[in-house]
């Protein structure tokens, strides 16, 4: 029996990376997919993979730093899809520059990543929050290992930053939105394979060896990693889970 039959789960950034896996998982347990993303391509291709499948799935594109659209597309979800019951704040950038680099770029990536990456999980799910409550629906917010550590990820204050920020507000919300039983969790990656790091990952195989040295399962996250995770928090599964983070991440903060 899959476990998400009968749900309707929005999935920000599901164009590409972790989303998109995201996206396909749910989608094979049974639920209608809404990809949200700011790249109608990536988007596309998703909803493609998706209905090849034999899955549904709707594309409304979306970029998480503008308020008013989020509150639009959310009531144009509620009405032409139906009410959303799980909610994946995925979309999420990153940068390594130091802090004490040239002024311009260390602004322009502060603004950037704390846009996105933050206000934008806030932006999206107090768009949705009406048709959580209805539903009684499940928040799954991306958080990372950099919600907890910094020393080993240098040059990323504000990822860093908008991480420790995902998890706070992950236990806010399990607080607040409790009482209506709406139940809110995280997961935290470790160094997954996607788009996001892949220059990084070409240019700077020093930073990949930094990982995996403190990575005992000993390779690199695969998006598909994310995906088991990410079900059960949604799922009925987790339902007495809310304000945690599952880490996924190889067990990189055990060392
Ligand atoms: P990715 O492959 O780059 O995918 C991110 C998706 O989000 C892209 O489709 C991107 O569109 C979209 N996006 C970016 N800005 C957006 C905006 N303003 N509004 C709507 N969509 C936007 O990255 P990923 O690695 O899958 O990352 C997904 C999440 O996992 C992020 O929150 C990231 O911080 C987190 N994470 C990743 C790792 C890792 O190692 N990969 C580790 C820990 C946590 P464009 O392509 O057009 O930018």
């Amino acid at each position: 029996m899959p476990l998400l039959t009968n749900h309707i789960a929005a999935i920000t950034g599901a164009g590409s990376g972790i989303g998109r896996a995201i996206a396909e998982g749910y989608a094979r347990e049974g639920a209608r997919i809404v990809i949200l993303d700011a790249d109608p391509e990536g988007a596309k291709e998703t909803q493609r993979l998706i209905t090849a499948a034999g899955g549904k799935a709707d594309v409304f594109r979306l970029d998480v730093t503008d308020r008013e659209a989020a509150h639009k597309i959310a009531d144009e979800v509620t009405t032409k899809v139906g009410p959303v019951s799980i909610l994946v704040n995925n979309a999420g950038i990153n940068r390594r520059n130091p802090i004490t680099g040239d002024d311009a770029a260390v602004f322009k990536d502060w603004d950037d990543i704390i846009s996105i990456n933050v206000m934008g999980v806030f932006n999206v799910t107090h768009a949705f929050l009406p048709a959580l409550r209805e539903t009684k629906g499940r928040i799954v917010n991306i958080g990372s290992i950099q919600s907890f550590v910094h020393v080993r990820t240098p040059n990323s204050a504000a990822y860093t930053t908008s991480k420790h920020g995902v998890l706070g507000f992950t236990k806010a919300m399990a607080a607040e939105l409790g009482k209506f039983g709406v139940r809110c969790n995280a997961i935290g990656p470790g160094l997954i394979e996607t788009p996001l790091n892949a220059q990084a990952r070409a240019n700077n195989p020093e930073l990949v060896r930094i990982f995996l040295d403190h990575t005992p399962l000993g390779r690199p996250g695969k998006p598909e990693d994310i995906v088991g995770p990410a079900v059960f928090l949604a799922s009925d599964l987790s339902q007495y889970v809310t304000g945690t983070i599952v880490m996924a991440d190889g067990g990189y903060r055990t060392i």
